[in-house]
């Protein structure tokens, strides 16, 4: 028995997976299983767990990912957004540095008890979060060819995988994260492995269409090769995704920041988005998720205002967003606003680029895209009847599912 952050976890008896899926709307793995994209996933849905759990709001993939692997929500570990505002120098400042995490990993002390412990991530902006503490293996697809044995545990990945280094926008850093798990498992059989992939894909294509059920039949091929080898499987999502645009096709935006400017008056209020990362290429930095910092004096107007825009879903203040969205209430704005299912908000207009997007918007950050699969290849009768009778399964069950019911 091991003790992270307040909660209980088996030791693994048997190879344990737990997988993170990006944007993986349930509906995803629903049209590739009717369409026999995914007969392992079929066959696991039927025989295995099949859960509907809710992610952590903003619906992003660091504050996931990192409630995924600590087992408790963003105010205990602190990761709620890619940035925040330094209030001091009021620059923004990027969250990925393992200094802003305030909890513990599971696989940390994993490792600290003797457990094998192996981490594959798709981007590189995760690595170092996820594998604070760790001692194992730790390496991302992007940047799989610049691996060291001192850094992360390993040498040469390329020759492992029998892969290139994929491109940063492709399905394949997807596939690499899972060619990489089943290389691993097959040489080195790590007791706990933690595979978390890229959401490119689902960024560009709907449930459903030829572009997503090709990714996810890929997926479903290395998975039944996992579940080959005797593993423990516990899949996820760090959020859902859904399509944001208007009628005619394009984003369908609020600019939050103009908005702010016409009402209280230029300078007066800073929209923060924390969905803004280094990759914004794909959603144009468009989430449904925003924190405003404003004065004191101009907060129930500007509360009331945001309010009142249609496509706003909650305007919060910073102790209601900490309540409700169990948030650090130190590192979100005065303001926390989520937008509805098709709407996103952004800054100023003249701040996005949108000229990159090339199909219609489809992105996340809101409550609309809570609702992730949660399913394992074991079947947990205990599981499934808390579902029916009210409970509310998080993703961040995984690791409790997968340890102490599942084995
Ligand atoms: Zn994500
Ligand atoms: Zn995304």
């Amino acid at each position: 028995m091991l003790e992270v952050n307040g909660r209980r976890y088996a030791l693994p008896k048997q190879p344990t997976v737990v997988v993170c899926v990006d944007g993986c709307e349930p509906d995803y793995l629903a049209q590739a299983v009717a369409g026999g994209q995914m007969p392992w996933m079929k066959r696991t849905l039927a025989q295995g767990t099949a859960l509907v759990a809710e992610c952590v709001v903003p619906s992003f993939t660091n504050p996931n990912n990192l409630s995924i692997v600590t087992g408790v929500p963003p105010s205990v570990h602190g990761i709620c957004g890619n940035y925040l505002l330094d209030v001091e120098t009021g620059t923004e400042v990027m969250m990925n540095d393992p200094k802003w995490l305030r909890a513990p990993t599971l696989l940390a002390a994993l490792a600290n008890a003797g457990k094998s412990c192996a981490v594959v991530t798709a981007k590189d902006k995760l690595r170092l979060l996820l594998g604070k503490g760790m001692n194992g293996i730790c390496f991302s697809s992007e940047k799989a060819d610049q691996v060291t044995q001192a850094a992360n545990g390993i040498a040469d990945v390329l020759g492992l995988v029998q892969r290139p280094v994929p491109d940063v926008y492709s399905a394949e850093l997807s596939e690499f994260v899972f060619a990489a798990g089943v290389a691993l498992m097959r040489t080195r059989r790590p007791d706990v492995m933690y595979l978390s992939t890229t959401d490119y894909i689902q960024h560009k294509h709907a449930p459903g269409t030829p572009g997503a059920n090709a990714f996810y039949a890929m997926m479903d091929r290395y998975l039944a090769a996992l579940d080959e080898m005797g593993c423990v499987i516990a899949l996820t999502a760090d959020h859902g995704m859904n399509a944001k645009t208007k009628m005619d096709g394009n984003p369908d935006v609020i600019y939050l920041q103009d908005r702010l400017d016409g009402w209280l008056g230029a300078g007066r209020s800073r929209v923060i988005l924390p969905i803004t990362d280094p990759y914004v290429v794909h959603h144009g930095a468009l989430g449904s998720f925003a924190t405003v910092y404003l004065g004191e004096e101009d907060l129930s107007r500007a509360m009331a205002c945001i309010a009142s825009l249609p496509g706003i879903e909650r305007v919060l203040s910073r102790e209601e967003a900490a309540r409700a969205y169990e948030l650090p209430a130190d590192r979100i704005g005065d303001l926390v606003v989520v937008s509805e299912r098709f709407t996103v908000i952004g800054t100023a207009a003249s701040r996005h680029d949108l000229s990159a997007l090339e199909v219609p918007l489809r992105s996340h950050g809101g409550v609309s895209e809570q609702r992730v699969p949660l399913i394992l290849n074991r079947r947990i009768a205990s599981a499934q009847a808390e579902a029916e009778s009210g409970r509310r399964w998080r993703n961040f069950d995984a690791f409790d599912l997968a340890l102490n019911r599942a084995q």
